[in-house]
């Protein structure tokens, strides 16, 4: 975007876009410039409000090193005005004309948010309306875009869903098979979460590939401490493994995946437990941890390898479930052209590849040993010439997404505005 002078003339080329993920109690950030889809700081603060919280900046341009500011930072705002002090130290202040916006992860956008989002108070409200559904994490989503309205009233803010690449499912693998009054009274069906790593990923499979988006059927099986696996049928994603929240689907970290619900009737009947302490019990006590007490995989790896049979069984509980996943997605694909890894597990965990792929050469699957031990950034694939289908690594990178989608969400709006519209798209008069 070309921020004009008084004059008219174009002065300041504004492509940078500020992204922030706003969790109950902490905010990642990273500034890129989208001209040339650079990083020019990341960051994090954690533990706000409590009296170690912890702010880390790292600028990435002129070599300086991490800083680390230690202490109580009392709420959301005080915690990105830090952030902001931090860039402004860098020569990278919030208040320069070349920041055209900030893009949001949302996690939950529901069936209304299909794309990124200019906010506005009725988007707003509509991501408060969907608390019932995301009570972890839209409500922190929204104070910090509250926040970032404070400090930049007169830009563009983006909201960028986790939902948003999902919504394409179509309805028989969306809907959930219960009474359907009763779905619809409260919205009750699979939203899917990830997306924006699904979406980056998914194009970026093809690019490997050498073919579109449109030309390829891709499997992406997203291994971070949470986990979800999608479909992507020619661009566009038909089915996918988290449902209405993310606890449905793969084993995770801490997250049990697929249970029979009956389990919960059962513990409430049976162990006298309440719905909350089940909540509890599904998404943080279960998973890896719950299974073996270590939720990493690199210490799991580590404790198979000391002969630890809970951390063997664990291992392979996870890859189970990724192998039936896997399966099931190739028969609602019917033709897969390559398999991805993605995320912290899936970028780096060699063993997990290997185990998840191994006796599916019926699939046209196949792991090259030499391939899959390879540490690389790089999007890569780490299937023999002669499989039929791809498996391949492709590192996700959701802030550069959300940046993209921003920028591009900005730039069109930018191009479309009437002149009087011009302010709240981010043109700075200077
Ligand atoms: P999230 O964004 O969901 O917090 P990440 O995508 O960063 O998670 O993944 C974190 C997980 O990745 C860790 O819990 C760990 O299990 C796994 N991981 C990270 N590095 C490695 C590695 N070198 N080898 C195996 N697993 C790894």
């Amino acid at each position: 975007m070309t921020t004009p002078t008084k004059e008219g003339s174009a002065a300041v080329q504004a492509r940078r876009v500020l992204v922030l993920n706003s969790g109950s109690s902490s905010v990642k950030y990273q500034l890129l410039d989208m001209e040339n889809r650079s990083r020019l700081a990341i960051g994090l603060v954690e533990r706000i409000g409590e009296e170690t919280s912890r702010l880390l900046h790292t600028p990435l341009t002129g070599g300086a090193a991490t800083r680390e500011r230690m202490g109580r930072i009392a709420d959301h705002e005080a915690a990105l005005k830090a952030a902001a002090e931090e860039l402004a130290a860098d020569g990278l202040g919030l208040d320069s004309p070349e920041l055209a916006s900030i893009g949001h992860r949302v996690v939950h956008g529901g069936l209304r948010f299909t794309e990124p989002t200019v906010i506005t108070e009725e988007v707003l409200a509509e991501i408060e309306r969907l608390v019932p559904v995301a009570p972890l994490h839209n409500p922190a989503n929204i104070i910090g875009i509250r926040t970032a309205q404070v400090l930049r009233p007169d830009l563009p803010q983006v909201a960028v869903f986790d939902t948003a690449f999902h919504t394409t499912m179509p309805e028989y693998a969306a809907r959930y098979a219960i009474d359907v009054e009763t779905a619809d009274a409260h919205r009750i069906r699979r939203y899917g979460f990830h997306g924006t790593s699904h979406a980056y990923v998914s194009r970026k499979a093809a690019e490997l590939l050498g073919r579109t988006p449109e030309e390829v059927n891709v499997i992406v099986l997203h291994l971070g401490n949470g986990a979800s696996a999608s479909a992507v049928a020619g661009g566009r994603c038909v089915e996918t493994s988290m449902g209405l929240t993310p606890l449905e689907g793969l084993v995770m970290g801490t997250r049990s995946g697929d249970i029979d619900p009956a389990v919960t009737f059962h513990l409430t009947r049976v162990a006298g437990m309440s719905v909350d302490e089940i909540d509890v019990l599904l998404n943080k006590r279960s998973g890896l941890v719950g299974l073996c007490g270590d939720n990493d995989m690199r210490e799991i790896r580590r404790r198979i390898d000391e002969g630890d049979e809970r951390a063997a069984l664990a291992f392979d509980i996870y890859v189970h479930r990724l192998k039936k996943y896997i399966g099931a997605y190739s028969a609602v694909l019917g033709r897969v052209d390559a398999v991805v890894f993605t995320a912290g597990v899936g970028e780096n965990s060699a063993p997990v590849r290997e185990a998840a792929i191994a006796g599916l050469e019926e699939f046209g699957l196949a792991v090259d040993a030499g391939l899959n031990a390879v540490r690389s950034g790089e999007p890569r694939l780490i299937s023999p010439d002669y499989a039929r289908v791809a498996v391949a690594v492709v590192p996700t990178d959701e802030e550069l997404e959300i940046a993209g989608q921003t920028f591009a969400l900005v730039e069109r709006l930018g191009r479309t505005a009437q002149p009087g519209q011009a302010e709240p798209l981010g043109r700075v008069d200077n």
